[in-house]
């Protein structure tokens, strides 16, 4: 503040003790002493605007709401350069404003921004006008805080930017019906685009119904409901619902149709917003035919495979009891007849009795086949580990004994949820097989375990030390009649992994196999576990 003269210490005393002259802009030397000093400072202290003095581009004297407004105080002020206060990217307007000013050329208000001593950027709004102050030429300046108006003006601005951009950009049509004329007033691209007019302003030459066809699907008149649907949107605020719309080449379209209720400048506006839904609609009827379809083909297939279900069982059913009595005539007869026959007759007559026994095992196996849908019992809690105890003691023990194997299951196995005599005939064919098909000279060992997978199903694991299973059989030994070795080698009627297959599917679970021949298998299958009791 060196450069502050004497006679201004403090602001607003000794200053306007002097005397100012205010010219008129564009007239030169018209000044005037101010009557009173003291009216001038009371002036200045209590003026709404900050007022500052500069003087060969140096403040002078600063009004209180000036300090306030800049955060300086007048000693930090006083003497220094105005411009210092302008933005750097303002400076150069301001000056050129000074100058116009001290020519008497402008004295227009003009806006530009300021920095605080905080540092914070404002927007001021000046007008200057030329003084004398202590017989040397002046500016004299009033500065208004416009900072709060810029800012609103700014997100005014880009609001405004924003809805254009939504309003240009939507693939919805977006218009703006004028409620006294009934007529659109404006529409974004894609109304033009969607009704097919010409341009925007052709576009609003129409109302509500010059959009539509003269009726909606229900058959009501179109005028009548859009005038229902637009008054229920201006006493609710907004309606939504489907319409049919009409280009302007005439074709007829389904869209949405979504009013909102608006006030802009004391006047009723509603906006529409239309969306063409044509292939919403067209995706829809597709889904309803083939979903139609679907459920045909599904009843179909589920008649069809009740009639074979019926037939199987029945077939089984009824081929039993003659095939019972082939086979025990046939061993009646052969026991009659014994010394009776030649050594071919004799082994003719075998062949006879052991065909109609193994078609009687069979039939057996099929009927258990087709048991597993139609005899199927409603799920409960399994215990697993007591099904391979009773396995062990009753149906697996002959083999068992006659194999020299064994059966081992490290840890307790989990409970499971299912039909009980499934799970058991499951574990059955599955141990039973690895029993089976041991290796010459190695008795067979067959460990189970369990882990559980990350949905609720437990995984059962059955691992044998057998022959082993080519990989190229991996999937098709699931399908009934796949036999890989002799009949004379192992027996069986092929049918026991067709069974296995269909009672895990049964239980929505999955059975696969892992197998290196000579080394083992490892046959596994999920069920649901027990704690998880989901739709049978
Ligand atoms: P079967 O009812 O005759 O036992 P499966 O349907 O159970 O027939 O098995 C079909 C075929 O899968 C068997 O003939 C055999 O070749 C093969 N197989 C099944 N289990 C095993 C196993 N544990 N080890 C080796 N081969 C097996």
């Amino acid at each position: 503040m060196s450069l502050r003269p004497n006679s201004m210490k403090g602001y607003g005393t000794t200053m306007v003790n002097r005397a100012i002259s205010i010219e008129k802009p564009g007239k030169q030397s018209q000044a005037k002493p101010v009557e009173s000093d003291e009216l001038a400072q009371a002036l200045m202290r209590s003026a709404g605007t900050g007022i500052y003095i500069v003087q060969e581009g140096r403040f002078q004297y600063a009004n209180p709401l000036f300090q306030e407004l800049t955060g300086c105080t007048a000693e930090e002020l006083l003497g220094t350069y105005s411009l210092n206060l302008v933005h750097p990217e303002d400076r150069e307007v301001v000056r050129k404003k000074a100058v116009e000013n001290l020519k008497g050329q402008s004295s227009y208000p003009y806006e530009y921004r300021f920095i605080k001593k905080n540092r914070e950027v404002g927007w001021v709004l000046e007008r200057v006008t030329s003084a004398e102050y202590t017989g040397k030429p002046a500016t004299i300046g009033s500065f208004m805080d416009i900072t709060e108006r810029k800012r609103v003006e700014k997100s005014l601005q880009e609001s405004e930017e924003r809805f254009r951009t939504l309003f240009d950009s939507s693939r919805d049509a977006i218009m703006i019906l004028s409620l006294p004329s009934w007529k659109f007033t404006s529409g974004n691209p894609a109304t033009v685009e969607m009704f097919k007019a010409e341009d925007e302003k052709a576009f609003t030459s129409f109302g509500p119904w010059d959009l539509s066809p003269e009726k909606q699907p229900d058959g009501h008149s179109s005028s009548e409901k859009a005038k229902e649907r637009i008054e229920t949107a201006m006493r609710e605020g907004s309606q939504f619902f489907e319409w049919t719309h009409k280009r302007l080449d005439g074709e007829e379209f389904p869209a949405t149709v979504l009013l909102t209720r608006m006030e802009i400048g004391g006047q009723q506006l509603l906006q529409a917003t239309v969306r063409d839904i044509t292939e919403r609609k067209r995706a829809e009827r597709e889904r309803e035919i083939l979903l139609k379809d679907l459920k045909e083909i599904n009843l179909k297939l589920g008649q069809s495979n009740k009639e074979l279900q019926d037939f199987a069982y029945i077939a089984s059913h009824d081929l039993r009891e003659p095939l019972r009595k082939v086979a025990s005539f046939g061993t009646l007869l052969q026991d009659s007849l014994e010394g009776k026959l030649d050594e071919d007759q004799q082994e003719n007559f075998q062949f006879m009795i052991d065909g109609a026994k193994r078609m009687q095992a069979m039939i057996d196996d099929l009927l258990t086949y087709a048991r597993i849908t139609t005899r199927a019992k409603p799920f409960r809690q399994v215990n697993l580990n007591e099904v391979i105890e009773d396995l062990k003691n009753l149906e697996l023990a002959t083999l068992l004994d006659e194999t020299e194997g064994t059966i081992y299951a490290p840890e307790p196995l989990p409970p499971v949820y299912g039909d009980s005599s499934q799970i058991r005939q499951l574990l059955q064919n599955l141990v039973g097989n690895g029993l089976k098909f041991h290796r010459t000279g190695i008795a067979p060992e067959i460990t189970i375990r369990a882990c559980q997978t990350g949905d609720n199903m437990a995984r059962i694991e059955v691992q044998d030390n057998g022959i082993g299973i080519n990989k190229k059989y991996h999937e098709q030994i699931f399908t009934m009649f796949k036999r890989l070795y002799s009949r004379v080698q192992y027996e069986g009627t092929d049918i026991g992994l067709a069974v296995c297959k269909k009672i895990v599917n049964r239980h929505r679970g999955d059975i696969g196999v892992k197998s290196t021949p000579g080394e083992g298998s490892t046959f596994w299958f999920t069920l649901p576990r027990a704690s998880y009791s989901g739709d049978n």
